[in-house]
């Protein structure tokens, strides 16, 4: 087969990794910067261009979609549905997970775990909105943040309002959560392929911090998860529509908790903390998966 990756960087590690792998089970793996790529959209013929040249016979894509090109990127990936090519995650699972509230949204919908979160617009029911989720300590998240910017505990009810105000100054959209403080600034990253958790890996922040991200200074160790937290995180991949997810979930008092679904899951944490070939149960879920048209979207919008 011919397996697009839309990756902006060739050099990084899950990109390399994708490419090593599908190239050893003896596909193409051509990487392509869909920063640089550009659409004719028409009804007969939808093409993708890439500096000058047409992209051609391109059999499925895997989306690499960094959250600063979300946009443009999710265009890209619709213009190969448009064209018939399958993708291991849908541009409308990809828009759905990037959306923290959209996602939380839908997950509560189908009864998953979650932290009590709030969300309004007037800084005026900034009071109700704290009493929702129990009082300080709460998190404070940006809609759209990533890599732990954008994600603030507010230990007093003080320093609540004031980062609410702040934000709310700025436009920017946030929601207000519980403080899962037992899950001492930890969180389990699964990695899921389909309908299977392939991988898991327990993140711990550095000393102080509470946010587990591996880019805040966090570290990564193997770690065994229950039949609960499993099955929790193959359901919520499959509400956001993605085939390929990173479910992060905490361990609360009351079970695990969703925090966030990601579509683009980095491999070199979770590859190296657990030892598993990622890359390689990606590239064979395509193989198993990818036909023609076979793509929801197609055809809906
Ligand atoms: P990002 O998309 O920036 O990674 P997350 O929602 O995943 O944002 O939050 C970043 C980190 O902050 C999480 O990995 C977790 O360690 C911590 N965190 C987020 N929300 C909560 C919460 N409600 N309770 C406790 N810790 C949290
Ligand atoms: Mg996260």
């Amino acid at each position: 087969m011919k397996i697009g990756i839309l990756s902006t960087n060739k050099n990084l590690y899950s990109t390399k990794r994708l490419v090593e792998a599908g190239i050893e089970r003896g596909h193409e793996m051509p990487v392509i910067n869909h920063k640089r790529c550009y659409m004719n959209i028409t009804s007969h013929n939808p093409s993708i261009h890439f500096k000058g040249e047409a992209i051609e016979g391109i059999d499925a894509i895997i989306p690499r979609i960094g959250a600063s090109v979300s946009f443009f990127g999710t265009s890209v990936v619709r213009q190969f549905e448009m064209m018939g090519v399958y993708s291991v995650n849908e541009s409308v699972a990809i828009t759905r997970s990037r959306d923290k509230l959209r996602a939380v949204q839908l997950l509560s919908r189908r009864g998953i775990g979650l932290p009590v979160t709030g969300f309004a617009n007037s800084p005026d029911d900034t009071e109700d909105l704290l009493q929702f989720v129990g009082g300080a300590p709460v998190v404070i998240k940006l809609l759209e943040g990533t890599q732990g910017v954008g994600v603030v505990l507010a230990e007093t009810k003080k320093a609540a309002e004031s980062v609410i105000e702040a934000f709310s100054g700025l436009k920017a959209n946030f929601m207000v959560q519980e403080f899962i403080k037992e899950a001492g600034g930890s969180d389990i990253r699964c990695l899921v392929v389909g309908d299977k958790v392939v991988a898991a890996m327990k993140r711990q922040g550095k000393e102080g911090e509470f946010r587990s991200n591996l880019h805040r200074g966090g570290s990564a160790t193997l770690i065994k998860i229950t039949p609960e937290e499993r099955s929790t995180a193959v359901r919520s991949a499959k509400v956001m529509g993605l085939n390929v997810a990173g479910v992060d979930l905490l361990r609360s008092n009351h079970g695990p908790v969703v925090m966030e679904v990601n579509s683009s899951p980095g491999l070199e944490g979770i590859e190296k903390a657990t030892d598993r070939d990622v890359a390689g149960m990606i590239i064979e879920f395509i193989e198993k998966n990818a036909k023609q048209g076979k793509t929801r979207t197609r055809g809906k919008g």
